[in-house]
């Protein structure tokens, strides 16, 4: 171990989008941040879709030629086709390492270091506080890093947060494998959703053009809720599904990606004597189709401000860093709740059961389809569906209406505790 002890005000482990959107966050309220990646790259591997939506990419400030606008969206089941089309386009599919990196550049400018190949290996806890990380470093030396507040943004792997009594490892995650293609003869404005057993059991599988001949092909499955090998579908769905054989003809892949996502909603708390936790590692991703990425922003953006302020304070309490679980369940805690609960819901549906609900999304408009994959969860939009289907009550959509009108219902706070 270095005799090297590194002083900041708030450390962070993990560049990806949370730790990143943190970085930046805290070191714009002026604290001395550092940000601890223990890859060679921001944004590489890549462990993710990119699938992701435009209003969101604006309100973060990205610029418009890190993601690729989508106009239609299929959602094809074993015996069931719908689309829908926008125009303008709602959705996005984002171009992930220009995203990552443009993110690191913003972190930078507002005064965050960053420490590429930096492992973070043990936390430091001291009278039940934690005060900092040991972390080996690119030429393989042990340094000491201490803080007030560290941001745990390890993502799925929750480094900090799984040594620090902040829960355990995740046991009901999402798998996912994906092929990054050329495919000259892929529409750049179409995106597939699939669901059933011949291609995703327990999940789905998507195709996500980026722009410039590229498309994202992936298969994602629910464990342990399901025991299937993502990867064996991917060749499958190419060869097989007709809709897509013939868009991916004279295709190949050139990238292939792995990785994991947290399906149990958010853990139970997200902060404690000298800690917060972003992102992925504070289960913060929306459950329903497994996105991630803009709420990851968010959260690293609230974690961070909430870190610099209690720097100021000089109070890394818990009791004054739970601010952060408090702002992020009044904002996140009910749409949280309720992908989750709906996710539980469907990760089960058989065809016949997909085939029933491509039935129910087809009297559907474009909009109600959007708000609802958007997480937009209201009375409001359930009783337009409502008023405009009034069938649905008579069919087996009403279990699901029942449930989310429910945890609509249910008060924030109480929701997201419950
Ligand atoms: C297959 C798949 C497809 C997905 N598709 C989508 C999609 O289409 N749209 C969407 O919005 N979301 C998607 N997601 C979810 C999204 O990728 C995550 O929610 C998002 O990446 C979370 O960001 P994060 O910053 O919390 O964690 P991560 O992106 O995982 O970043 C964590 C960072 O911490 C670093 N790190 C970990 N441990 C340490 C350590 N000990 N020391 C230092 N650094 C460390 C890692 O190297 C990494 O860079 C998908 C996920 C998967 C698995």
């Amino acid at each position: 171990m270095s005799d090297t002890i590194d002083q900041y005000d708030v450390l962070v482990v993990g560049g990806g989008p949370a730790g990143l959107a943190a970085g930046e966050a805290a070191a714009r309220q002026g604290a001395r941040t550092v940000i601890l990646e223990r890859q060679n790259e921001i944004g590489y591997p890549i462990h993710t879709s990119g699938g992701s939506w435009i209003s969101d990419m604006r309100a973060l400030e990205i610029p418009a030629h890190l993601y690729h606008p989508i106009n239609t969206v299929f959602f094809v089941s074993a015996h069931r086709e719908v689309a829908y089309h926008y125009d303008p386009a709602v959705a996005c599919v984002v171009d992930v390492r220009g995203l990552y990196q443009h993110l690191a550049g913003r972190a930078i400018t507002a005064g965050a270091a960053m420490r590429m190949r930096h492992t973070v290996e043990q936390t430091l806890i001291e009278d039940g506080r934690v005060v900092g990380v040991t972390v080996k470093n690119h030429v393989g030396e042990r340094l000491t890093l201490r803080a007030p507040v560290t941001i745990d943004a390890s993502g799925f792997s929750r480094h900090v947060g799984v040594r620090t009594e902040m829960g355990q490892a995740y046991h009901r995650y999402g798998y996912g494998a994906e092929y990054d293609l050329y495919a000259p003869n892929y529409p750049q404005d179409e995106v597939f959703l699939i669901m059933g057993s011949s291609y995703a059991p327990s999940g789905y599988a998507w195709a996500f053009p980026r722009g410039n001949g590229r498309v994202r092909l992936g298969v994602g499955v629910i464990h342990p809720d399901s025991e299937d090998d993502a990867r064996r579908f991917l060749d499958t769905i190419i060869r097989d599904l007709p809709q897509l054989s013939e868009r991916f003809q004279g295709a190949s892949p050139i990238e292939y990606h792995t990785g994991l996502f947290p399906a149990e909603g958010p853990v139970e708390r997200f902060s404690r004597d000298g800690l917060l936790l972003a992102g992925d590692a504070g289960g913060h991703g929306s459950t329903l189709v497994g996105e991630g990425i803009r709420y990851a922003m968010y959260s690293g953006q609230m974690a961070g401000r909430v870190a610099a302020a209690a720097v100021k304070a000089n109070n890394a309490s818990a009791a004054y860093l739970s601010r952060f679980d408090k702002q992020w369940r009044a904002r996140f805690g009910r749409e949280m709740d309720v992908s989750y609960q709906v996710n539980k819901r469907i990760a089960s549906y058989g065809d016949a059961q997909w085939d029933d609900a491509l039935g129910l999304m087809k009297r559907l408009t474009p909009a109600q389809v959007a708000q609802f994959m958007h997480g937009d969860y209201s009375a409001k939009l359930v009783l337009s569906i409502l008023a405009r289907n009034p069938g649905l009550l008579a069919t087996g959509g009403k279990k699901l209406f029942d449930l989310i009108l429910e945890r609509i219902n249910k008060p924030a706070l109480q929701t997201a505790e419950g």
